[in-house]
């Protein structure tokens, strides 16, 4: 009963390499790393277990620690009225909306966020999705096509590349910051496609520094393409009221074509936006795959990122508290003749301490002291530049920022 029926062909031999995943690449690499990590006696840095919401302080291992691993800038994760909004969704809508929003999932919280984030924005509509890196995957992977181009920052986080790919469109890269090297691209390439989009970030993660939006706008609108700028990180931190790097650099919110933004960070939730003219709205409402496709936002998901907006607008005290905290440390650092690169001083500091190695190690050693934070290794960052990362929160006080920069003083 073994053998194959008379006349059918045997199946070909194929290479176990190509069936078992402990012999695929990701899988090999990750042997390789916990490896070299255990020959240098340095513990996996990554998922450390918090115990509590993660703000200027966390809890690791029953211990109290300082933290400055996560991306709760304006301290809105745990609001009592964040909470309250959440609480109040769920007993109101259940606790998932069950079905894509064109089909039986539209609840009036979700038109109640978009429209307060276009508010903010003086933008004519906004769209939340349920994720953010699904925002720019399905953004950028429906609104350009094969015969279109995509620039962006060398930078540029991992969903705009995805998208990029999922889009079919030629892609290529700019020196970080650099819009003279952009302006190169779209001198040489711009005639030979039909759209082009020019992708960069508010505020880049790895760094803490920030493009010159202007120059990026007069060459988007020299060469007739579309700007998208992911505020991830830039809203809730740039300018005074926290308004973004449109607000930080005085650009007309319509200079930028696609505003881009998560809810996960500064507005304390999960999920993304997409901000901008209501042709670009309506369009990804109705087509944009991974929000026409995928369930709607859960009600307790969108009311507290509204929450979490109204009391950004209600208490700018809060941005102008995590500037100050952010350059409180970023000056200190500097004047120990640590390197912060090119870090404008809000809300994220690198301090780079060259080699993948020296940066776990102090991530270790400054755990061991209370504090939390992260190490970029390689390949992440390039190995001469592995660093530690802080997040600020503008409920860090001057108090913990000093007792960083004496800990981390005997760590370096
Ligand atoms: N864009 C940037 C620049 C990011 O840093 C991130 C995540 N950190 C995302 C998009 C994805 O957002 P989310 O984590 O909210 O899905």
């Amino acid at each position: 009963s073994e053998t194959p029926a008379a006349g059918a062909e045997a199946a070909p031999r194929v290479s176990e390499r190509f069936t078992r995943f402990d012999l695929q690449p990701g899988y090999q690499q990750l042997q390789m790393m916990r490896s070299s990590g255990e020959r240098l006696g340095i513990d996996d840095p990554f998922f450390r277990v918090h115990e509590s919401s993660g703000g200027a302080t966390t809890v690791i291992d029953g211990r109290e620690c300082i933290n400055f691993a996560s991306y709760n800038y304006l301290g809105l994760v745990h609001h009592p009225q964040v909470i309250r909004a959440g609480i109040e969704a769920l007993e109101r809508y259940g606790s998932s909306v069950s079905a894509s929003r064109p089909v039986s999932g539209e609840r009036p919280i979700h038109q109640a966020l978009e429209s307060a984030i276009a508010e903010c924005y003086a933008s004519e509509a906004a769209l939340v999705f349920v994720s953010g890196h699904a925002t720019n995957v399905s953004t950028i992977g429906y609104l350009l096509g094969p015969r279109d181009l995509i620039l962006h920052d060398e930078y540029i986080h991992n969903s705009t590349l995805v998208g990029a790919q999922l889009s079919g469109a030629r892609r290529m890269s700019f020196t970080h910051n650099d819009p003279q090297a952009l302006e190169a691209l779209l001198e040489r390439h711009r005639g030979q496609f039909e759209r082009v989009l020019i992708v960069i970030e508010g505020l880049y993660s790895m760094d803490g520094d920030a493009p010159a939006l202007e120059r990026f706008v007069a060459l988007k609108q020299r060469y007739s393409s579309w700007l998208m700028v992911d505020e991830a990180h830039s809203f809730g931190v740039l300018g005074e009221s926290g308004r973004g790097i449109g607000e930080m650099s005085g650009v007309a919110t319509q200079d930028v074509d696609i505003w881009m933004g998560t809810l996960s960070k500064s507005l304390a939730g999960c999920g993304g936006y997409i901000t901008g003219c209501r042709a670009l709205v309506d369009t990804l409402r109705y087509f944009a795959p991974g929000f026409l496709y995928s369930v709607g936002m859960p009600a307790q998901v969108a009311a507290p990122s509204l929450a979490a907006l109204q009391i950004m607008r209600a208490e700018p005290e809060r941005v102008t508290r995590l500037h100050h905290i952010s350059r409180y440390f970023a000056e200190r650092a500097r004047a120990k003749g640590w390197n912060t690169g090119d870090s404008i001083g809000a809300a994220i500091v690198p301090v780079i301490v060259g080699s993948s190695a020296k940066a776990a190690r102090a991530s270790a050693r400054l755990l061991e002291a209370g504090i939390n934070v992260q190490p970029i290794l390689h390949p992440a960052v390039p190995e001469k530049s592995a660093r530690l990362r802080f997040f600020f929160s503008c409920e860090h006080t001057e108090a913990q920022i000093d007792t960083t920069l004496e800990a981390l003083d005997r760590v370096l």
